[in-house]
């Protein structure tokens, strides 16, 4: 069942509560809503004694979402779970926009510039914008969870297997090509992107042999790219023939198919344990295989918040998922760096952006408008606010956008920061 979270008069995370106690808080006014997203209870006293419980904050994360729990360890119950969505895609199409506008800018040759070529520097550990952002996603909420709820341990599903062993994390890099990444790492590789079927005959549960598109005697190489997954009879059954002439022309673009989501689960899983460990809570690692087979045991269903519930050794006995809620926390971005709009052919053709704050709001903030009733927009809205100059704003709710509501109407109900929120059942 999930909990509330609540914390101290100041502001220290306490043991969170049931949702009856946060009703009966809340009505006895002993608390109040420190947090909207996701709801968080302030105690308006000291309490008396406090007994904390072994909470552990287990994370899976994925490329495109991330799961996250709060378990109790003592009772097996999650008490809070969350899926966070990435914006990876997001952040490379805006830099593909931003280097689009910064070269056609450099073309016009309004005035001088030097050259710039291999000037550039990157620091130890960089990592693509994209994966940075993920990364920074999943930091922000750990540290977020922390300040609320107190949390003394942390699992993390770190690998399925290890690109890291590559050099440059490029799956098609020469490292790889070049056998740094042998044997029992090239199978692991294979069998997820295979996703653990023999490729003719779509069989899985099955031993796997690797096998060879081309042959080797006539030409094929040991390539990662001219690999593949079979069972015995169909690898048996292939002999000297090519894939396609074996009758299975489609497993070689199969192998054209880049395993970028993979790649970038690794890189990302890595760079979140270095910044995990060693500061805060101890942090236990787990594999894909254990997160699975502990599910599987258990006889759960397969969504996010259940397999980051199912990450590492330490995952209870009996885990009780029942009646939890999970909050699906998708990342938007604050602002736009764009200062103005620009026209079909990228010049500016909008005055810039005036300002960013209007009687205490930004734009994304989330706010309830009533309007009077002598008004001709009338009503109750509640949504996410556009802020405009002229402090006639727009609020957009969850079907349509409500066009030149004034500010003085508008009470925040939560601020902007970077996400958004919806409970799943
Ligand atoms: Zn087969």
């Amino acid at each position: 069942m999930s909990h509330v979270l609540v914390v101290s008069p100041e502001r220290t995370p306490l043991a969170p509560c049931t949702q009856a106690r946060a009703r009966w808080l809340l009505t006895q006014k002993q608390a109040a809503v420190l947090r909207r997203y996701p709801f968080t209870l302030i105690l308006l006293r000291k309490p008396s004694g406090t007994t904390v419980p072994p909470l552990r904050l287990k994370i899976d994360p994925g490329s495109r979402t991330t799961g996250l729990a709060i378990v109790n360890e003592a009772s097996g119950e999650v008490i809070w779970a969350g899926e966070l969505r990435h914006r990876g895609q997001q952040v490379t199409e805006a830099l593909t926009k931003r280097r689009d506008c910064r070269r056609s800018r450099r073309q016009r040759h309004t005035r001088y510039r030097s050259q710039r070529f291999l000037n550039r520097r990157r620091r130890d550990g960089w990592l693509p914008p994209s994966l940075e952002s993920r990364l920074a996603n999943v930091l922000t909420w750990v540290a977020r969870l922390q300040r609320w709820c107190p949390i003394s341990m942390l699992s993390l599903e770190l690998v399925k297997f290890d690109t890291q062993l590559l050099q440059n994390s490029e799956i098609s890099g020469v490292a790889y090509q070049q056998g740094e990444l042998a044997g029992y790492e090239i199978r692991q590789y294979l069998l997820e992107k295979f996703e653990h079927r023999c490729v003719c005959c779509g069989k899985s549960g099955i031993p796997l042999e690797i096998e060879h598109i081309i042959p080797t005697s006539r030409g094929g190489s040991d390539r990662v790219s001219n690999l593949t997954i079979a069972c015995h009879a169909c690898n048996q059954a292939k002999g000297n023939r090519t894939a396609a002439e074996f009758g299975h022309a489609k497993i070689h673009q199969l192998t054209k198919v880049p395993l970028r989501d993979t790649a970038a689960v690794s890189t990302t899983r890595w760079a979140l344990y270095h910044h995990l460990e060693g500061c805060g809570p101890p942090l236990e690692t787990g594999s894909g295989g254990r997160t699975k087979w502990n599910r599987t045991q258990r006889g759960l269903p397969k969504l996010h918040w259940v397999d980051a519930a199912c990450v590492g050794a330490s995952t209870p006995e009996h885990l009780r998922v029942g009646g939890v809620v999970c909050w699906t926390i998708t990342a938007t971005g604050r602002h736009a760096r764009q200062m103005c709009r620009t026209n079909g052919c990228g010049f500016p053709d909008k005055a810039p952006k005036a300002t960013s704050v209007v009687g205490g709001f930004r734009t994304g903030d989330l706010v309830r408008a009533v309007v009077p009733t002598n008004s001709k927009k009338a009503g109750t809205y509640l949504g996410r606010i556009a802020i405009r100059a002229t402090g006639s704003c727009n609020i957009q709710t969850r079907n349509t956008t409500i066009q030149g509501i004034h500010y003085r109407y508008c009470q925040s109900v939560h601020r902007g920061d970077g996400y958004s929120y919806a409970e799943t059942k």
